[in-house]
């Protein structure tokens, strides 16, 4: 066999772009208004310096997606996000069918940007759309309208888009058990080819947390919120989009593979502030502040630490990582697979709580032998995850989104 026939290793890419044309009252992303266009040329120009600097480490490998994520991607230049693209393209060995996501913003869209994306190999959008109704959009500071959306959409579609995402969000102000189904049933009449549905936690540091009891007073309560979940659920499957994961429904053939990679505790690399790693055995994420990043990344002669936090994950620690992504999918965790990576036996290991959430409802065994939690065993997956790994700090907060 010839040393090119040998198949490379596999490997995600994420960049994140730290930038927003205003910032939403629930959102604790790292993001922020951008002072200039310069400033988000700087950036532009750090993350590729950032990416320069791992094509060594990279070289062995093929890299199969790509997700531009933040923040807002399609806030920057145009020519900075097609620069950008164009450098991810050179320095990593991209495959001729690499999923390349860009997450967009409907207020930040115009067909010739999309036109252009498209032309450069980005295949896959992902909307942040979160509600249909233009009441809920005001209350979450959302920049668009449910009509502005709509023409974003359209304008994804005559770019030739295929691979669509949309963000819905639940639990947010206003928003009714009919609300949401409104705004599931207008987003499945759009017919995306996938669709994510998160529920909305009230973050320190947010406005909406400064006036959280203003903010819960005209949010759904929790049971409320429990019959939206399941009820989504089984609407998004009769619509045509299994779940397949906790936050994540799909025609057949549209999973997100780059958060795939994530559940099933793949390697990828992270670039820009905050991004996360997973990478030769070790997890390690970058600074969160902008300027010091850009700074570490303009002047090699710098002290400025780029990594935030770096851990080589040892092998207690990836088991529990291991059961707390497996088990966000909906085909749950092979306990054979698990002995065979781990080799020590999930049941033995985790026996008696196990049975408690298999009685209670919360989880079940299929026939091929994988655990899995049910519709309400995920809407509640952080309590029982913790609960089943020990994990006291997850234990915290019931949700599971
Ligand atoms: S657009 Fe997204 S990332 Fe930006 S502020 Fe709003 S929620 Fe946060």
């Amino acid at each position: 066999m010839s040393f090119d026939l040998i198949p490379k290793k596999r490997l995600g890419l994420y960049v994140h772009i730290p930038f927003c044309l205003s910032k939403c009252a629930y959102c604790d992303f790292n993001s922020a208004v951008p002072e200039n266009d310069e400033f988000m040329g700087r950036y532009v120009s750090a993350v590729i310096t950032h990416m320069n600097n791992y094509r060594d480490a990279a070289k062995e490998y093929e890299v199969d997606t790509v997700f531009i994520g933040g923040g807002t991607p399609t806030a920057l230049p145009k020519a900075e996000l097609i620069r950008l693209i164009k450098a991810i393209k050179k320095t990593f060995n991209l495959t001729r069918y690499a999923e390349f996501t860009v997450e967009a913003n409907p207020a930040t869209v115009t067909l010739p940007l999309l036109k252009q994306l498209r032309r450069i190999g980005v295949n896959r959008l992902s909307f942040g759309m979160q509600s249909a109704n233009n009441r809920e959009l005001k209350a979450l500071s959302r920049r668009h309208t449910r009509q502005e959306f709509i023409e974003s959409y359209r304008l994804a579609r005559r770019a030739g888009f295929d691979n669509i995402n949309v963000d819905v969000m639940f639990g947010i102000p206003y928003q009714t058990f009919d609300s949401l189904m409104k705004t599931l049933d207008f987003v499945t009449r759009l017919s995306p080819e996938h669709i994510s549905m998160y529920n909305l936690k009230i973050e320190p540091g947010t406005p909406f947390y400064k006036n959280l009891k203003a903010v819960r007073e005209v949010c759904a309560d929790e049971d409320t919120e429990y019959a939206m979940y399941t009820e989504a659920i089984e609407f998004l499957e009769r619509r045509g989009y299994p779940q397949y994961e906790i936050s994540n429904f799909a025609r057949h053939g549209f999973p997100c593979i780059h958060n795939l990679k994530y559940w099933n505790c793949e390697e990828y690399l992270g670039f820009g502030v905050s991004a996360h790693s997973y990478f030769n055995g070790n997890r390690f994420s970058f600074i969160s502040d902008v300027k010091k990043y850009m700074e570490a990344l303009e002047d090699i002669e710098t002290d400025i630490p780029l990594t935030d936090e770096f851990d080589p994950v040892e092998s207690r620690e990836r088991m529990g990582e291991y059961i707390m992504l497996r088990m966000r999918l909906v085909d749950g965790l092979d306990p054979r697979a698990f002995a065979a990576k781990f080799g020590v036996s999930f049941e033995e290991t985790y026996g008696a709580k196990l049975k408690k959430y298999l009685q209670g409802g919360f989880m079940v065994r299929y026939n091929n032998g994988c655990y899995a939690l049910t519709p309400g065993g995920m809407f509640v997956s952080n309590y029982i995850l913790s609960d089943i790994l020990e994990f006291d700090d997850l234990c915290s907060y019931s949700g599971s989104f």
